[in-house]
């Protein structure tokens, strides 16, 4: 979990995207540090529904891509516990998709002279597979 979102009010919720309120995790005015928010039943509870559906799609093939996806699409299409919904066949078709290209120009050897820097950056260094370092090694003279 990486973000925190204040609401007008001084409600702070673990995202901004239109959490649901038993995502609520305290209001600024009754917490003399932040940590205290991340000690709470409303973080507690996307953290654990989060940790369960991560769970759920660890045999996903996308899985090192999406990480489970969002906790609040998953909440508002299928559970916060469980993948699935929108995003998740979104990511599927996208990422599939992605991966498939990718690792087509690795096994063909591609020349990437004439891509664009940020995307020959990007798939020799991380969509191939961002859990490992990258597979610059197989291109010769990337
Ligand atoms: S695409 Fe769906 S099943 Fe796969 S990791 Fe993401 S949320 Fe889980």
């Amino acid at each position: 979990m990486k973000w925190i979102c204040m609401y007008p009010n001084g409600d702070l919720y673990p995202c901004g995207k239109g959490c649901p309120a038993e995502f609520r995790m305290c209001n600024i005015n009754d917490i003399s540090s932040i940590s205290q928010a991340f000690r709470t039943p409303g973080f507690s509870k996307i953290l654990e529904a989060s940790v369960a559906r991560r769970e759920k799609c660890r045999n996903c093939e996308i899985y090192d891509y999406c990480q489970g996806g969002c906790a609040v699409d998953a909440y508002y299409q299928s559970g916060a516990e469980n993948p699935g919904g929108d995003s998740c066949r979104i990511y599927k078709a996208v990422f599939t998709h992605v991966k498939q290209e990718v690792d087509a120009i690795i096994s063909e050897k591609k020349d990437l002279s004439a891509f664009n820097p940020m995307v020959r950056e990007a798939v020799l260094r991380k969509l191939v597979n961002p859990m490992s370092g990258g597979p610059q090694e197989r291109f010769s003279g990337a």
